[in-house]
């Protein structure tokens, strides 16, 4: 699964947006797509990053065939390529568009729970009503998104998902797979921030995300994160809220941090009312100023010992101590 897409410099919605027919693979697409950074989730070790084998089959022959249409040239490419986005409207209302390969009748489970998700963020996150919608392409295989992705975005490493987001559109792409409702819930969650706020700190955009992708309950908990931060606290690991505020580039999220992100927006949400306080005026804040200052400089004036505070609190979810509401 995984990742936002972000220009290599501010503002951050400026990679080139998607087209209904993928133009030429060939040099008058290089200029738009070179501005694109990495995507968040690159450890290898990732589950989140480990390449299938029909997805690094399909991205390998479609290099190939990338580099021979290159060789061709441009000319010979200006017909409309075969790998369109999918089309078939799935869902469609004012916060989020579907667009399918597969035929998905419109009360599906999975539709209805990408639906429900938007509210819950909004609610629980007390986000103003989203300036656009999110428009997520859904294929019907790996193969056909890994070569649509590969000739839209070569420069992209391959992933399951992505959220790719423009001045003109907040877009989702993945396939039809195991894992495709965590990696929607994931990916439309970046969207809803990003259509909600005017940036979101690297560190938190993936925070929420991995929060939100869990769909069952209690909510954002995941156990197997939970056992980990355990299992780290036990090894002698000391978080580092400021370290993790100090990431820029998606490059430099490594699996750890996608952790320890999400750790800290549980510990935010759920520790007390003032550290939930905390993170909702923060992102109050984003709605209407993109550079709010770090969120640990407000979290440290309000909750004393906030480090020890957080140990005991991740300490108690893998120990089961810890009731988490499904109410937030
Ligand atoms: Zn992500």
């Amino acid at each position: 699964m995984s990742c936002v897409v972000v220009a290599a410099s501010s503002p951050r919605r400026e990679v080139a947006p998607p087209t209904n027919v993928i133009p030429a693979p060939c040099s008058c697409l290089s200029d738009a797509i070179s501005t694109m950074t990495g995507p968040h989730r690159n450890d290898p070790d990732s589950n989140h990053s480990q390449r299938p084998n029909a997805l690094r089959a399909a991205w390998s022959r479609w290099s190939a065939l990338a580099v021979l249409f290159g060789a061709i040239g441009c000319q010979a490419l200006q017909r409309p390529d075969p790998i369109a986005l999918p089309t078939r409207r799935a869902m469609e209302n004012e916060h989020l568009l579907v667009r399918s390969d597969v035929k998905l009748p419109k009360n599906h489970k999975l539709l209805r729970d990408l639906d429900g998700l938007r509210d819950e963020i909004a609610e629980t996150l007390q986000l103003p009503i989203q300036k656009q919608p999110v428009t997520v392409y859904l294929f019907s295989d790996e193969v056909r998104y890994a070569q649509y992705l590969h000739v839209r975005y070569p420069k992209l490493p391959p992933r399951r998902a992505y959220f790719v987001g423009t001045a003109k559109e907040l877009a989702v792409y993945t396939f039809w797979g195991e894992k495709i409702q965590e990696d929607l819930r994931h990916e439309y969650t970046h969207g809803v921030l990003h259509a909600s706020l005017q940036d979101v700190p690297l560190w938190l955009d993936e925070g929420l995300a991995e929060y939100f992708e869990v769909a069952s309950r209690p909510a954002g908990l995941n156990r197997d994160y939970a056992s980990r931060v355990a299992s780290d606290f036990a090894k002698g690991w000391h978080p580092n809220l400021e370290r993790l505020e100090s990431l820029e580039a998606v490059g430099d999220m490594q699996k750890a941090d996608y952790l320890e992100s999400w750790a800290w927006v549980h510990f935010l949400l759920h520790h007390s009312d003032d550290s939930r306080e905390v993170l909702l005026s923060y992102l109050r804040e984003l709605q209407t100023n993109g550079k709010p200052g770090y969120l640990s400089t407000r979290l440290r004036t309000t909750i004393p010992h906030a480090d020890e505070r957080f140990a005991a609190h991740a300490a108690s979810l893998s120990s089961g101590l810890v009731t988490v509401s499904d109410e937030r």
